[in-house]
């Protein structure tokens, strides 16, 4: 049921999008500004990334909002990183000890 309160919410970033999205599901009106341009729509200035490791918390977060099965249809397990030495020699750095474990990448 939608309520009669209007919330301001200020930077649609990863909190600011979640909270939004909660309480709109509590019936609360929404607005939410961001003073940066909408990257889907914009050419985002060079050096950000838009990359994001999705993890436990993440996939929380996602499954609160109703969306985690939508959203890990198009991640990709990421199991560690990969260290480039000076020498070329490659070392890779699992991100966790245990077998099957993994972080998962979202473009
Ligand atoms: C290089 C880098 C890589 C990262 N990689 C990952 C990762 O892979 N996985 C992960 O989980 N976390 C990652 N993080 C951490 C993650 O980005 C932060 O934890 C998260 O973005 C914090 O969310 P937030 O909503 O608090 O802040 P932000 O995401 O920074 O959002 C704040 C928003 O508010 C806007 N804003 C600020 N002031 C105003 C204003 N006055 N008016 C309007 N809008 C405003 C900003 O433009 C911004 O969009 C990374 C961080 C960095 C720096």
């Amino acid at each position: 049921m939608q309520k009669k309160e209007k919330i301001l919410i200020v930077g649609a970033g990863l909190c600011g999008t979640l909270l939004a999205i909660r309480l709109a599901q509590r019936g609360y009106q929404i607005h939410l500004v961001e003073k940066r341009p909408d990257m889907r729509k914009e050419t985002i200035s060079a050096g950000r990334s838009i990359n994001l490791a999705l993890s436990n918390r993440g996939l929380q977060a996602l499954r609160l909002a109703g969306l985690e099965s939508q959203i890990q249809k198009e991640c990709i397990p990421m199991n560690g990183r990969m260290i480039h030495d000076t020498a070329g020699e490659l070392r890779f750095s699992k991100y966790s000890g245990r077998v099957n474990e993994y972080i998962n990448f979202k473009d």
